[in-house]
């Protein structure tokens, strides 16, 4: 999403209707507000300083890790968060904590802009990689796999990654720059999918409380257009090209939806947060299990796979090991002989399903 593409501009002339002081420079996206830019600062930074306070994110002393991609989300949530923190006291150690999948021409391009956020903002930053933790980039899994699943393994690989380097830099918890349209998006397809389970989870703005670390996600109500007004007016460096094998399907179909309807009522976006918010989820519904893995000892809140406790990164990367890719992918209707043949030589590891982050900017 392009800056120039959401700063609507109001019509000349107009006073900000914040301060009545300054020209009006732009509209709004949430609220269709008139207001100057310093006004826009403002309201923007005081807000997610609401939902901190309001949620009780952090606690005074405590580390935290921003998980870092070099774009606009976690960039203007690193920038944000170091400014809230100086000036409200919070008192927290901030670091960056970026995770490198070896995809070239992508994000080798986006952690130089992370190591340069690293001066700018002079938060310490950590590293970690595919390649050290797995011993495959996504480089090499792209070319044994094609770009079919490839987002299942990346997922599900860079969520263990952040936990591990959070546990490495040891944080008390992990913020990601998850905003609302992601948010809304998530619901919208956990309903698409069925997955209740998931819709449970997908709101909450913290996570992962009975897990290694804690996630919070302080951008929750934060949308999309504004956070990229806000790069843009304050000149961040920031990176914005989209990975190079993002497949983007399903996610993208809900993103349009969501886009849709925010030009009719902007309001649309936090109205489906609230109703994922208040879905009420049967008590019979089945939640996934928690535990250490038996292969990789790592405390998983992931869907542990039954009857040998593996991990899914485990499951994910035994199937790489053993030129079996597709051991643990989700088998669909219409799978081939080939995904059977390599799902019986699983040998009582059961699929796990496969999941896409499409774009997301953890
Ligand atoms: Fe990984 Fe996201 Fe690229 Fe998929 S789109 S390969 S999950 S970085």
């Amino acid at each position: 999403m392009e800056a120039e593409e959401v700063a609507a501009k109001p019509p000349k002339g107009r006073f900000c209707t914040i301060c009545n002081q300054r020209r009006a420079a732009l509209k709004r996206p949430k609220t269709l507000e008139q207001i100057c830019r310093e006004c826009f600062y403002a309201v923007f930074e005081e807000e997610i300083h609401g939902v901190i306070v309001d949620n009780q994110l952090f606690k005074p002393g405590e580390r935290v890790a921003i998980g870092a991609s070099g774009g606009k989300d976690s960039t203007v949530l690193a920038y944000v968060l170091s400014e809230l923190n100086r000036r409200h006291n919070y008192g927290l150690d901030l670091f960056l904590l970026s995770v490198d999948e070896g995809i070239t021409g992508y994000r080798d391009d986006s952690l130089e802009t992370v190591k340069r956020n690293e001066i700018q903002y002079g938060l310490p930053l950590k590293v970690v990689s595919y390649k050290d933790l797995y011993g495959w980039t996504m480089d090499e899994i792209v070319k044994l796999i094609g770009l079919k699943n490839n987002c299942t393994f990346c997922g599900v690989f860079r969520r263990q990654a952040l936990d591990r380097g959070a546990t490495l830099l040891k944080v008390d918890k992990l913020v990601t720059g998850h905003n609302a349209d992601d948010i809304a998006e998530t619901v919208l397809l956990n309903i698409l999918r069925g997955d209740i389970a998931r819709l449970s989870r997908c709101t909450s703005i913290t996570t992962g409380e009975d897990g290694p670390i804690p996630r919070c996600k302080p951008f929750k109500y934060t949308y999309e257009k504004e956070i990229v007004m806000y790069a843009y007016f304050k000149r961040l460096d920031y990176f914005s090209t989209e990975c190079i094998y993002s497949p983007n399907a399903y996610r993208g179909f809900a993103r349009e939806f969501i886009k849709d309807l925010e030009r009719i009522r902007p309001r649309a976006i936090l109205d489906i947060i609230k109703s994922g918010e208040d879905f009420r989820i049967s008590t019979s519904t089945k939640m996934p299990e928690q535990g250490n893995c038996e292969r990789c000892g790592y405390i998983s809140s992931q869907v542990m796979c039954k009857p040998v406790k593996w991990c899914k990164a485990c499951v994910l990367l035994e199937g790489l090991n053993r030129g079996l890719p597709k051991l643990g992918i989700g088998r669909s209707r219409g799978a081939n002989n080939e995904q059977s043949k390599n799902a019986k030589e699983a040998k009582g590891i059961d699929s796990i399903q496969s999941k896409q982050c499409g774009t997301l900017d953890f």
